[in-house]
């Protein structure tokens, strides 16, 4: 399994480190080159305005929304999330996103005064309760998901975690402050997706 990590801009050193302390070592992605080299992708936290700029001038959006549309595993954190979400609400108005979570996403939407908390995460497999610190920065908030998205984890009464089929996202950064729980469970959706018959877990 070779997991790669949009290295355009922003927090990708920390999700390096979360996958190795899983053993997993990741290949950072900045060209379509890289990307046809890997079975799936992490977009990680940083300025969503900006990533998506970088992701028209480097050539990667239009093989990652060909990928995307044929089912490639992404997970994305903060500003991943926004840029993988349907719907941005103040975003730049030039900011596109690649529409692969239903979901509408609010940029900076715990305001100023809070723009960076922290806060339990807990998640419920079905077999036990997992619970994490949730490190908020200048996080999205997700205002409305479709029929289609999971909602994994509620904090604050919004969703914090969420799963639509081959996408994972979270609007905090389980790599800071996380204990590997999101960063495995991405893993295994991955080995799922590349193997379903062969899956332990079932999870939507
Ligand atoms: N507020 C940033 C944005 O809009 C996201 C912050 C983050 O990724 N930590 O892109």
């Amino acid at each position: 399994m070779n997991i790669g990590i949009l290295a355009l801009q922003g927090a990708f050193a920390a999700h390096e480190q979360a996958f190795s302390d899983l053993g997993v070592s990741v290949t950072r992605v900045k060209t379509p080159a890289d990307l046809a080299g890997v079975d799936a992708l992490v977009l990680p936290g940083g300025e969503s305005t900006t990533m998506s700029m970088l992701l028209d001038s480097s050539g990667l959006r239009t093989p990652l929304e060909i990928r995307l549309h044929d089912g490639f595993p992404v997970f994305g954190t903060c500003a991943g999330l926004i840029m993988l979400s349907s719907d941005i609400k103040d975003g730049r108005r030039d900011q596109r996103p690649l529409g692969a979570l239903s979901v509408t996403v609010r940029r900076n939407g715990y305001g100023r005064q809070i723009d960076s908390f922290e806060t339990p995460i807990i998640v419920d497999d079905g077999a036990q309760q997992i619970e994490m610190n949730g490190v908020f920065i200048r996080a999205p908030r997700i205002e409305e998901v479709g029929s289609n998205v999971v909602v994994l984890s509620m904090a604050n009464n919004d969703p914090v975690l969420v799963r639509q089929g081959n996408v994972l996202a979270a609007t905090f950064h389980p790599e800071l402050g996380g204990n590997g729980y999101v960063h495995q469970l991405f893993l295994e959706i991955v080995e799922e997706i590349e193997s379903p018959r062969h899956s332990k877990m079932v999870r939507n």
